[in-house]
């Protein structure tokens, strides 16, 4: 069976703790390969060599730096088949959303070829006689990233172009479901021309994670997963004195105004609750429908749905396909079907859809009269299942949005911008769209949510990544003559 290993010193490194872990097909439900689980010793291993790395590339010009990201760039973009193609083998997504993907992954890397403008320090002349103070912005050293099965090429992507650029060694530790994307990623790298050792890949599981936390030589962690283990991997690494920041689970609702138009509405919401079976962290799965929305909604969806097209991820016209583990499916089918004993209407139930025979697949579920108590509402079901929520203002809506514990994107859909703009300002969520249903921001703004789906300070990409990946330094210089050189014991004034 193929062995997935870790990329150590610029190569594939076996593993030497005996544990591994298997990686499903999830198209058809079987075992494809082995990954390897690291130990901390691999750990110590795999910083040591990022370490001796980062001393160097600390050093290295924004010119070299720059050159890289760009070529690495060029053979991302060309290679965005084959790329994609590895993701849907072990993740189930389809090709075309894989490629997507990729798409928004390759935009992190160039922002990261723009870096130079971005690490420009301030300068403040002649803040007193003879003295000039600036800033500069300098690399932490070896940073690590703690990756979801959910995006294996574009999440490892927020991370590591910025860091690599910043001057920093970056470590990632990808999910154990899908790892083959950052391998391949790691050797593109090098392709590039990146110096070995300055971008490395351990595979692990919690043993890795905690491992690279503790290490004395990892400055900063990166996280991506599920609300319960970011704030797990804050917590521990804060109380290290790290920088960490920690991006949890989403619960995203889409709030539909009477006004609205119906038909966008209908396949906005089919688009953002079935892409990638619901296994985003942006996708929609609260549906608000205000006053005399609701029935015209539902229908719209409850149509839509038969038209989705439920194949293997590799299949031409494929455009949902399965879930990444055959225990997160009958999890899906749990939520659905205690949500139908709590008094939800399925008007789709996915359990009845035409499924391939082999594989996690569970058809797209469109749940109504779904009210807050409900679990299907609470909990982040993480799987193709829209639950629509009637409510009968706009007020009430926003507090419905307002009351929830997460906070990552959300998206209002009517015709009137004065509503548009009161939604904007009053949400309590870290990613706003508008008549948009996935407002991911671009790679030079930057990505975060607000309470349970982001511990820590920075949100990740973009200026705020690197903010994240440097240390800032104040320096005050004077260059005097000589002369004038005397003793002072009072505290320095600018006068
Ligand atoms: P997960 O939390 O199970 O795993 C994420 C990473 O943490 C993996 O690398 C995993 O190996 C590691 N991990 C798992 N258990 C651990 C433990 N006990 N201790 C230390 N490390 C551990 O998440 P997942 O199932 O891979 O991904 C889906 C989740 O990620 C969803 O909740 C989704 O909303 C979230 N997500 C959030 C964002 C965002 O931007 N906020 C983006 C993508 C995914």
């Amino acid at each position: 069976m193929r062995r997935i290993q870790h990329f150590i010193d610029g190569e594939l490194t076996a593993g030497t703790s005996g544990r591994s872990s298997d990686v499903y097909d999830p198209a058809t439900g079987e075992v494809q390969a082995q990954v390897d689980l690291a130990s901390a010793t691999e750990v110590d291993h795999v910083v040591a060599s990022a370490s001796k790395a980062a001393d160097e590339w600390a050093e290295s010009s924004l010119t070299q730096r720059t050159q890289i990201m760009f070529r690495f760039r060029e053979l991302l973009a060309s290679r965005t088949d084959e790329l994609a193609r590895v993701i849907s083998s072990e993740h189930g997504k389809v090709v075309s959303d894989a490629a997507g993907e990729v798409a928004r992954g390759l935009e992190n890397v160039e922002f990261a070829c723009g870096i130079a403008h971005h690490l420009k320090g301030e300068i403040s002349e002649q803040v007193s006689a003879g003295i000039e103070v600036y800033s500069l912005r300098q690399p932490l050293g070896v940073v690590a990233g703690v990756t979801p099965f959910n995006f294996p090429a574009m999440v490892p992507a927020w991370m590591f172009a910025t860091a690599i650029a910043c001057g920093n060694a970056f470590i990632c530790k990808p999910s154990e479901r899908d790892p083959s994307a950052s391998m391949l990623i790691a050797e593109w790298l090098i392709d590039a021309g990146l110096p070995p050792g300055v971008f490395s890949v351990i595979n692990g599981d919690k043993e890795a994670v905690d491992a690279l936390i503790d290490h004395e030589d990892v400055a900063a962690i990166s996280f991506v997963g599920s609300t319960p283990i970011a704030s797990y991997v804050y917590e521990r690494g804060t109380a290290l004195g790290k920088r960490v920041q920690a991006l949890g689970g989403a619960k995203n609702h889409m709030l539909v105004l009477p006004d609205a138009d119906i038909d966008m509405a209908a396949d906005a919401a089919v688009s953002a609750a079935y892409g990638s079976a619901g296994e985003r962290c942006m996708a929609i799965s609260a549906l608000v429908a205000v006053g005399s929305v609701a029935d015209e909604l539902v229908e719209a969806i409850s149509k839509r749905i038969p038209g989705v097209k439920i194949a293997a991820g590799t299949e031409p016209d494929a455009e949902m396909g399965p879930l990444i583990t055959g225990e997160h499916c009958a999890r899906v089918a749990g939520y659905v079907q205690r949500a139908q004993d709590d008094g939800a209407v399925a008007v789709v139930d996915g359990s009845e859809a035409d499924l391939p025979q082999k594989g996690f697949f569970y058809g797209p579920t469109l749940l109504d009269r779904v009210t807050p108590e409900m679990e299907c509402y609470r909990d982040e079901i993480f799987g193709p299942v829209l639950s629509v929520v009637r409510v009968e203002t706009f007020k009430e809506a926003i507090d419905l949005i307002n009351s929830n514990p997460f906070g990552n994107g959300t998206a209002i859909f009517t015709r009137d911008g004065g509503a548009a703009r009161q939604f904007q300002h009053e949400v309590q969520v870290g990613m706003v769209g508008i008549n948009v249903p996935i407002p991911v921001p671009v790679a030079y703004h930057s990505f975060g949510g607000w309470k349970s789906s982001l511990f820590g300070d920075t949100h990740m990409y973009g200026p705020e990544g690197v903010r994240f990946y440097t240390r800032a330094k104040a320096v005050t210089a004077r260059w005097p003559d000589p002369s004038s050189s005397q003793i002072d014991l009072g505290f320095p004034r600018n006068d």
